[in-house]
């Protein structure tokens, strides 16, 4: 293919950093943008992540030959109904949705023969949100997982790992289910552990909001950050992959009953084998490139001892 014209529906955090990303390499013949509001779609404008904007769904894919689906997991279906009569013949749409099992049905319900689909998702984030939140850097060295089933075009695979690979990804290839297993235990319980453990220290009658908030030491604090992340955007996660949810939340009450356990009989040695292996996972993680050993994270302002 030659240089594609692409569109980006949906310029918030994720939308907006492949915009930036695509135009870091130069990959694109011209970047088309749209998102729901004005404001959003002048803002993407201005700071030039794209090349132009449209201001109808219809009009942004018109010329695409990809389409970049960068909205929320429960707006797919809609947007991909609205949109399917207005695509080129040949088309490739993709999307970067953190669930992969439920949005690949509903795109499939009304995508039409002549386009494909290839199912995607870039393990790479930050806690904010918008068109503001975007950087050309936020997928370099990070994994973008493809969900293609039997049907899906090899050539179509190729041509979204292709564009991956150029942002500055590495490209693995997985079922839709075993992604929805996978990304349950290690993304969306750990958020749900975070909105849940914030909400409890917000809602404690013996401490009060103040106290939480002056005395959130690193522990906390960096479950305040997750807890941070965009409310419809995690809505949906969860009405979407409930099911892959609630069998790792299973898993991991039992772990915390044991926990208790431990803790209530004074098992030392049981606490200090976990925390040992935890340890060695963490670790893992650095050596293999996923974060930093820097303390703190890397953060440069540290206002508070962590713990
Ligand atoms: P975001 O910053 O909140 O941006 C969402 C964008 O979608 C906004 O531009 C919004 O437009 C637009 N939008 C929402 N509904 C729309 C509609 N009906 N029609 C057109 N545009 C619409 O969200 P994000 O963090 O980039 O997340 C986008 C997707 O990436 C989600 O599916 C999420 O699961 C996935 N993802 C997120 C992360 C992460 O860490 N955040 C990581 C990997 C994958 P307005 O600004 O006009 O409202």
């Amino acid at each position: 293919m030659d240089k594609p014209h692409i569109t980006l529906i949906g310029m918030g955090l994720i939308g907006s950093s492949i915009g930036h990303a695509l135009k870091r390499v130069d990959l694109a013949a011209h970047i088309t943008g749209y998102a729901r509001s004005a404001e959003t779609r002048e803002k993407a404008l201005n700071i030039g992540f794209v090349d132009s904007i449209a201001d109808s769904l219809k009009g942004a894919v018109a010329d695409a030959d990809i389409v970049f689906l960068n909205v929320p997991v429960g707006m797919i279906a809609e947007i991909v109904r609205d949109m399917a009569p207005s695509l080129k013949p040949g088309a490739i749409v993709t999307d970067v949705g953190s669930v992969k099992k439920s949005v690949m049905d509903a795109v499939h319900e009304h995508l039409t023969e002549n386009t494909t689909f290839v199912p995607a998702h870039p393990i790479a984030g930050t806690e904010l949100s918008g068109p503001e939140a975007g950087f050309a850097e936020l997928f370099d060295n990070r994994w973008c997982i493809l969900t293609p089933d039997s049907e899906t075009d090899k050539q179509a695979v190729q041509t979204i790992s292709d564009l991956w690979r150029a942002m500055g990804s590495d490209v693995e290839i997985m079922d839709a289910d075993h992604h929805d297993l996978v990304l349950a235990i290690t993304s969306h319980v750990p958020h749900l552990i975070a909105f849940n453990i914030v909400g409890t220290a917000a809602d404690l009658e013996a401490v009060t909001q103040s106290e939480v908030i002056k005395y959130s030491a690193g522990g906390f604090r960096d479950f305040t950050r997750i807890a941070a992340s965009d409310p419809v955007m995690w809505r949906d996660v969860f009405m979407n992959n409930g099911e892959a949810v609630l069998e790792m939340l299973a898993r991991f009450s039992e772990d915390l009953t044991s926990l208790q356990r431990a803790i209530r009989w004074k098992d030392g040695e049981a606490l200090e084998k976990l925390f040992s292996r935890t340890r060695d996972i963490r670790r893992s993680i650095i050596e293999a490139g996923q974060d930093t050993d820097d303390v703190n994270f890397g953060r440069t302002e540290s206002p508070h001892k962590t713990d």
